[in-house]
């Protein structure tokens, strides 16, 4: 394998769309944004900027979607990877109420794009978020009350155990909430489907291009080892796979690991029990579980994670143990993929946007919800480029600290405080 081939999974295995040519960058080049980093906020960005006639060019280290945007479950969900107290504390109510709004119009966007560029990405709608413990109801009633109330969003139903159960085929779960208007899709495709969209405005991509340094100044100019790029703007769209690019940055995103099996596809009995209406489900855990059925009928497990770098001891067979104490009925069935990505945390959970200087813009830190809002990203970075910044700006207002201890300590210390929220996932 070599360095620019993606992780071995499923999704590599089921590609349905074709780029254009994408050369690796060679010789110089002059344009109005380069964009940095090829998954779903890089390539949105390219799209909506070259559709505003903007000339675009993206650079991508590895191949279009190698990041997280090609590894993830594909879940796709209004709100952030975070309670919007959290953001309503940092920002106050109004715009607290923007940025839900603006969740839900990442949402819709996702519909829009696939429907537009006819991107075939299975997305399908419904999803259940299911209940463990009592706690767990306790916080989905308060949730759903607090979204209904105060935040005008009357989409959650609250569901008892036998509700559940016609959903999710399992004696596992208390309870729980169907949303209409959450789902999932295949994100690897969903993501080339939007580059070759971008494409089709005229934005160049290239991919085999790491991007080795940035030079600051008006025009930007941007390295890789064959290449540069002068542009007026610069975009950063390479969320936990930054690394050294931006110092600063970095201590605002911690990576952390997260894996998906893919079994064989299921017959109908084995569908029927476990997942006879086809919704997506995640769990109420702090480290949640989560998993639908692909449209060749696979169980798509998401799970596990790790905040060493390492991969989990055992991750097989602890993510099928997941997997079978759900769904017995699954027990022997083979699984045939299993791969990792690296999630993008805040400290706070809530994304993060803002600038560098003044031409370089960022998104990242999605943590664990980057799907609908990394596409909203873009929209939103273009629209900022193109001199329409408030919208933006309500995202980059938000408060951001670094991760505690600098580069070398944050892990460990992140291990202390997950394995916190590990142990209340137990209680
Ligand atoms: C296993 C897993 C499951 C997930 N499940 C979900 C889910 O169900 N729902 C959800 O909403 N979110 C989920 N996420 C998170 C989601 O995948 C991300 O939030 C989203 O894909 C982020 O997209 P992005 O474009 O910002 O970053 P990425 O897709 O990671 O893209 C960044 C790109 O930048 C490139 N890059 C890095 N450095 C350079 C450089 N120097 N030069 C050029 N290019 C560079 C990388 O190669 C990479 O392709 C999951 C993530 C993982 C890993």
């Amino acid at each position: 394998m070599g360095m620019t081939d993606y992780a071995d999974s499923w999704y590599e295995h089921s590609i349905r769309v074709e780029l254009q040519p994408t050369p690796r960058l060679e010789s110089e080049h002059r344009t109005d944004v380069c964009v940095i980093g090829g998954g779903v906020t890089g390539c949105s960005t390219a799209l909506h900027l070259a559709r505003r006639g903007y000339r675009v060019k993206l650079l991508e280290a590895k191949r279009i979607a190698w990041g997280a945007s090609g590894r993830a479950g594909g879940h796709v969900l209004p709100g952030l990877g975070t309670g919007m107290d959290t953001v309503a504390k940092g920002l106050g109510k109004g715009d607290a109420q923007s940025i839900w709004d603006m969740s839900r119009e990442a949402v819709q966007l996702v519909d829009d794009l696939v429907s537009e560029y006819s991107i075939p990405c299975d997305l399908r709608w419904g999803y259940v978020h299911t209940a463990i413990k009592p706690r767990h109801m306790k916080m989905y009633r308060d949730w759903v009350d607090q979204m209904a109330s105060e935040y005008g969003y009357h989409d959650m139903e609250l569901l008892d155990r036998e509700a559940v159960r016609a959903r999710v085929s399992t004696d596992y779960y208390i309870g729980g909430i169907h949303e209409n208007g959450a789902g999932r899709l295949h994100p690897m495709n969903y993501t080339l489907g939007l580059a070759r969209a971008a494409q089709s405005h005229g934005a160049e991509l290239h991919e085999d291009s790491a991007v080795t340094r940035i030079e600051s100044g008006d025009p930007a100019r941007v390295h890789t080892e064959h290449g540069q790029v002068e542009a007026d703007f610069v975009v950063l769209a390479c969320n936990a796979y930054l690394d050294e690019l931006d110092r600063s940055l970095r201590s605002k995103i911690m990576p952390v690991g997260n894996y998906v099996i893919a079994t064989e596809p299921l017959d109908e009995h084995r569908v029927q029990q476990s997942l006879p209406t086809d919704e997506a489900v995640s769990d109420a855990n702090f480290v949640l579980d989560y998993y639908h059925l692909s449209a060749d009928r696979r169980l798509l497990y998401g799970g596990q994670v790790s905040y060493n770098g390492r991969e989990p001891r055992n991750l097989r067979q602890r993510m099928e143990a997941k997997m079978t104490r759900i769904f017995p009925a699954l027990a022997g069935v083979r699984v045939e993929y299993i791969w990792g990505g690296w999630v993008g945390i805040t400290l706070n959970r809530s994304p993060h946007f803002g600038r560098v200087g003044g031409n370089v813009y960022f998104a990242h830190g999605y943590s664990g919800q980057g799907m609908a809002m990394g596409g909203m990203a873009g929209k939103l970075m273009a629209e900022a480029i193109g001199g329409q910044a408030e919208r933006f700006d309500v995202f980059a207002r938000m408060p951001h600290r670094d991760f505690p201890g600098g580069r070398h300590l944050r892990t460990p210390l992140l291990v202390l405080a997950t394995n916190f929220y590990r142990l209340r996932d137990l209680i």
